[in-house]
């Protein structure tokens, strides 16, 4: 089972470069990156995601092109179910995962299009500062400099 926190879930469109993106925070982290910014996404709270709640977040968002998961949880198949669901009965739509591993296994390639790797380090910055340790693959390539600011 894969938790979320419903009131937390966005439309955002800076996370993932030329997408809008349904945006889902998901609890039980397993990092524990130092400075965490939402300590309370390390416990067992919110409510279950279920594909049908999916279907229900693409009807009420028309328009987004990508559905992103803002952490891993700590069940791995009911991750994978569900990002298979949202290609499967929503074409088009690409697939995102936030996981704050350093790096995770080939196996997740066949379920995202999209997966940022790197714990939160707050000296290092996020995925717009050159210093950041975090890194973006779009089907295993690194896009990380498209965040970056030629002029900085
Ligand atoms: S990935 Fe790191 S920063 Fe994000 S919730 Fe987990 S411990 Fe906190």
């Amino acid at each position: 089972m894969l938790k979320y926190i419903p009131e937390l879930t966005d439309i955002v469109i800076e996370e993932i470069p030329h997408r809008v993106t349904l945006a889902v925070e998901v609890t039980n982290c397993r990092g524990n990156c130092p400075g965490c910014h939402s300590p309370f996404l390390r416990k067992d709270i919110g409510e279950e995601l279920t594909p049908l709640l999916i279907d229900k977040m693409f009807e009420d968002n028309f328009g987004v092109n990508c559905f992103l998961f803002l952490g891993e949880g700590k069940d791995g198949d009911a991750l994978f179910a569900l990002a298979d669901h949202v290609r499967s009965a929503h074409q088009g739509v690409e697939t995102a995962l936030y996981t704050g591993r350093e790096s995770v296994e080939p196996v997740y390639w066949e379920h995202f299009d999209y997966i940022k790797t790197g714990p939160y380090v707050e000296d290092l910055g996020p995925l717009n500062k050159r210093t950041t340790n975090q890194r973006l693959y779009y089907h295993g390539t690194d896009i990380t400099p498209v965040f970056w600011r030629k002029d900085e």
